[in-house]
């Protein structure tokens, strides 16, 4: 008996009887929309049971979605900036006062244990109240004075935008890209991803009733060969904000040039946590394997790659292999559980299928590295060593709860292994000697490095990657320079000569 976990499970049942009875549609102008009346199911990761069927967009529904957001943005992108910072503060209010569902929700649909969730959806209130409050000042621009001439800018919102996500932690993530926009000015056409298509549809349902008028967010669901093509190619989508994987930002970018689209990317990532003989090793210890086995391992920003000093590298391992083998693994509506189920039985198969190649590259799998369980998307939380960073398991993202361990002799060797990728996402060192963090953190290959810290995230710094892992910055003022068209206004403030033609 688990009283927290059965109360939980008879409330997402609760939650989840309007998904199960009828079908998800699309928000189209603030009204529920079914397209052509096609629809696709969204399976539960912890058993693979239908658990709604979900309108499927195609090119004509986000025409319509597109040419909405567009007239909409006729009198949203006017609305003055203290107008939006209020009604987005009661889109954040309306989100806290129904954080429990999201979370419910988010978690049955993505398999993401409660324990991570359940501050998902207040996460994501706080992305809301960041922005708006920024909204106010988003048109603000700099004065630049030359002799006999005074320059200003301003900015103004670029118009109607799309937003693509991915199924990791959808709603939280969907929230970063939308808040800012809405801020901005902008209206937003949002294609969830197809494997946890639930929560996005709360999100649109939350801000209309909470008074964002209708037609300023609109969702499409569907498949990204469809209706998020559609939505990059469409020439009334002035942007696309998109979130996923690094070859799916090269398709947008390739579907997006002949309508010239402005492009913001948050894609994949094979992050180091470097770890030197010096650092605080039970610090380390507990902020290397949160960064990869919690949130299932899912995760854009997770230490994926530990890269230990060999003087301390079998001991790390050996006190990591210990820990490994201790994660729960079990439904996610469990308080106890650390790691859910994997989003998707293709995703689960991928997952497994480096086990048999770390094999063969010469790799230990020193724990797990199989099914848990029979039934459903559950994987051992699983920890290779004696890796060396040409293996496919050092290389490619895995997205799941597994963990690569490479040894390194010294801090030369530590920044090229580190380097030695094609991703660039995140870094994460571990040292009590302050030069060497400042020198590594500078020489990093990567747009986020944090130093005796696991990722902590502060609103106001800015996100994104290099190299794969993505082409801009979201957060404080960086998301309004994507959103928002910079304008130069220069006026003569004296007669200067004006050279003469024609007579
Ligand atoms: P994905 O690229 O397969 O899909 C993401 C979205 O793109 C989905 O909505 C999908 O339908 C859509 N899509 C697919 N093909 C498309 C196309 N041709 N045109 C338009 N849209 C298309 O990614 P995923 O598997 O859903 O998510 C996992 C990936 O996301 C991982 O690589 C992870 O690292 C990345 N991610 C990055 C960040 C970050 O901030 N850098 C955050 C979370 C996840």
């Amino acid at each position: 008996m688990n009283a927290p976990f059965d109360q939980s499970i008879a409330k997402a049942e609760k939650h989840l009887t309007r998904f199960r009875q009828g079908t998800v549609a699309h928000l189209i102008d603030g009204k529920p929309d079914f397209g052509d009346g096609r629809t696709f199911e969204s399976l539960s990761p912890i058993d693979n049971s239908v658990l709604a069927k979900v309108a499927h967009g195609t090119a004509a529904d986000i025409d319509r979605a597109a040419k909405v957001a567009k007239r909409a943005f006729a009198s949203w992108g006017k609305t003055s900036g203290a107008a939006r910072k209020k009604i987005l503060h009661k889109v954040a209010d309306a989100i806290e006062a129904r954080a429990d569902e999201i979370a419910l929700v988010e978690c049955m649909d993505t398999g993401q244990p409660i324990r991570y969730m359940s501050k998902a959806a207040l996460r994501a209130a706080e992305n809301f109240r960041f922005f708006a409050d920024r909204a106010p000042n988003a048109q603000d621009g700099l004065s630049l004075i030359a002799p006999g001439q005074l320059n200003y800018t301003i900015r103004q919102p670029i118009g109607p935008v799309g937003v693509i996500t991915p199924w990791n932690t959808p709603f939280m993530l969907s929230t970063w890209k939308i808040a800012p926009a809405l801020a901005a000015g902008c209206t937003v056409v949002h294609k969830p991803a197809e494997w946890s298509p639930l929560t996005a549809a709360l999100l649109s349902e939350i801000a209309l009733e909470a008074g964002l008028p209708a037609g300023v967010l609109n969702t499409v669901h569907g498949f990204g060969e469809d209706a998020g093509r559609a939505l990059t190619e469409h020439p009334d989508i002035k942007a696309i904000g998109f979130v996923g994987e690094s070859a799916t930002g090269s398709a947008i970018m390739a579907q997006g040039a002949p309508t010239l689209k402005r492009v913001h990317f948050e894609l994949g990532g094979k992050n180091p946590v470097i770890i030197f003989e010096d650092a605080d090793l039970d610090r380390a210890l507990d902020a290397a394997l949160f960064m990869i086995y919690s949130l299932n391992g899912e995760r854009c920003t997770s230490s994926s790659r530990a890269l230990i000093q060999a003087s301390i590298y079998d001991e790390f391992c050996r006190r990591a292999a210990e820990r490994v083998k201790k994660i729960k693994v079990g439904h996610p509506l469990d308080p106890a559980t650390e790691i859910g189920p994997l989003i998707h039985t293709r995703h689960l198969e991928k997952v497994l299928s480096y086990v048999e190649l770390a094999r063969q590259e010469g790799a230990k799998v020193a724990v797990g590295g199989g099914r848990a369980g029979d039934a459903g998307n559950y994987v051992q939380p699983t920890l290779y060593t004696h890796a060396t960073n040409d293996m496919r398991i050092a290389q490619e993202e895995i997205f799941g709860p597994v963990l690569t361990a490479i040894p390194f002799q010294d801090e030369a060797e530590a920044l090229s292994i580190a380097n030695d990728v094609r991703y660039g996402l995140t870094g994460y060192i571990w040292t009590r000697d302050v030069s060497r963090a400042h020198r590594f953190a500078q020489a990093l290959e990567a747009g986020m490095i944090w130093v005796n810290s696991e990722n902590v995230r502060h609103l106001p710094t800015p996100f994104g990657g290099v190299k794969a892992s993505g082409i801009g910055r979201d957060g404080g003022d960086y998301s309004f320079d994507f959103y928002m068209e910079t304008k130069n206004i220069a006026v003569a403030v004296e007669d200067h000569k004006i050279p003469k033609i024609g007579g």
